[in-house]
């Protein structure tokens, strides 16, 4: 477990390292097949990875924010599969978190150790067809009858729905009241009125399943909302903030391992009888690729701090921006130095470049990313009508 590495990271990142190297031999064809490794899953959760975030007394590691980033930078350098890195973060940062930060003590030894262990998936069920980047603006209700709430409404793109045991869902218990009225729910795949189905084929991030789930007169007890209610605008907030300032830590590490994966071969491959890193369009490239990596991995620990307290600053939207885009950057980069080979089918570029697409939607798109920052400095959000 986590605990018994912190002294010892090196044995952490070793063995971070032996289960990357068992997932490369089969990227390929489980990108092609949109194949979930739950045996990586397992794995991972074995290292205390599910549990970094999670204090002791639920089985987990109790790392601080930095520890967190600092460990998933290594786990991204390590791991080829993109779709487990991206399905590890949303339950991590938010359903753990949330549940962590938000759940009473029941919620919380209800859920957290079984999560940590990797006996069981969280996923987190916003999205609905008709609200994405508005997402406060959702239609899914929660009606409390005595004891119970029962909820009605469908969710989308719900990452890990496929395979997960608990969603935390989104609904609101009075339209009229607009983005005031929502609240979270913790909801079991196996309660009544569930149903979840595979979404639609996606362009990257193919190892991470996602779904629809339709919620139809499901009845959950009333113990199982998370937060109070009408508490819901928070808790999806700060969910946020936890998601934006570190899904993509580990990409810090996949973007590393590209800039010295192109470093060699920009020594190896020759033109015009000179190995190509000699010539400046390549080499400056590389500079600039290196340049970005650092003020990713800056600002993501900047954000990461943060976090650590309850700051209600920039960061998270800033270090989500970047480091998305960054990621993107990498892979157009890398396949202009690869040049054909980077174009091949089912290679690792073309499959990166796919992935860190996915990237800069999820969690809240670039423009949105923007928004939130333009308000902050003062300017002109949110701007939803009426
Ligand atoms: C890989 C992946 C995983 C995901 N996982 C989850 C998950 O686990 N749970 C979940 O709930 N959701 C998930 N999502 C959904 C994700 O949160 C939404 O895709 C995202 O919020 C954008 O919503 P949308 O796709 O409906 O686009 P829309 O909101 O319809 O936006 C369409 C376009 O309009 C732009 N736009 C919209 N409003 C504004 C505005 N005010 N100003 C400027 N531009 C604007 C957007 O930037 C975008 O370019 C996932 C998405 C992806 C791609």
């Amino acid at each position: 477990m986590m605990s018994k590495h912190r002294e010892d990271r090196s044995a952490l990142f070793r063995e971070l390292r032996g289960v990357g190297a068992d997932l490369e031999e089969q990227i390929s064809a489980r990108d092609r097949a949109g194949e979930f490794s739950h045996d990586a899953w397992k794995r991972y959760a074995e290292l205390g990875v599910q549990g970094l975030l999670v204090p002791r007394g639920y089985g987990g590691g109790g790392c601080t924010p930095l520890e967190y980033a600092e460990v998933m930078e290594e786990l991204g350098a390590a791991c080829p599969d993109n779709g487990l890195l991206l399905a590890l973060g949303a339950q991590i940062l938010a359903v753990q978190q949330p549940v962590q930060e938000f759940g009473d003590d029941r919620q919380r030894a209800a859920y957290l150790p079984g999560l940590v262990s990797g006996r069981s998936i969280g996923a987190h069920a916003m999205s609905e067809p008709a609200t994405g980047s508005d997402a406060l603006a959702l239609t899914t209700t929660a009606r409390r009858e005595g004891d119970a709430y029962v909820l009605d409404g469908h969710k989308r793109y719900v990452t890990n729905g496929p395979v997960a045991d608990v969603f935390v869902v989104y609904a609101t218990i009075d339209s009229a009241l607009g983005f005031t009225g929502v609240t979270a729910f913790l909801v079991e795949r196996h309660d009544a009125g569930v149903r979840v189905t595979p979404g639609e084929e996606k362009m990257g991030l193919r190892t991470a399943s996602w779904g629809d789930v339709a919620l139809e007169d499901c009845r959950i007890p009333a113990s199982r909302r998370l937060g109070a209610e009408k508490q819901g605008a928070k808790v999806f907030a700060r969910t946020m903030a936890w998601e934006r300032a570190l899904i993509l830590a580990p990409w810090l590490g996949v973007i590393r391992r590209e800039i010295d994966a192109c470093v060699g071969f920009s020594r190896r491959r020759r033109q015009f009888g000179k190995h190509i890193g000699h010539f400046q369009s390549v080499s400056h490239r590389l500079v600039d690729m290196r340049m970005r990596w650092e003020m990713a991995r800056l600002v993501t620990r900047r954000a990461a701090e943060e976090l650590a307290g309850q700051g209600e600053g920039i960061l998270p939207e800033l270090c989500k921006l970047y480091t998305s885009e960054a990621a993107v950057e990498t892979f157009r980069e890398s396949q202009q130095i690869h040049g054909a080979l980077g174009y091949t089918g089912g290679g690792r570029i073309e499959r990166n470049l796919r992935d860190a697409l996915g990237m800069t939607l999820s969690s809240g798109t670039s423009d949105m990313q923007r928004n939130i920052i333009a308000g902050q400095m003062g300017l002109t959000w949110p701007d939803r009508e009426g």
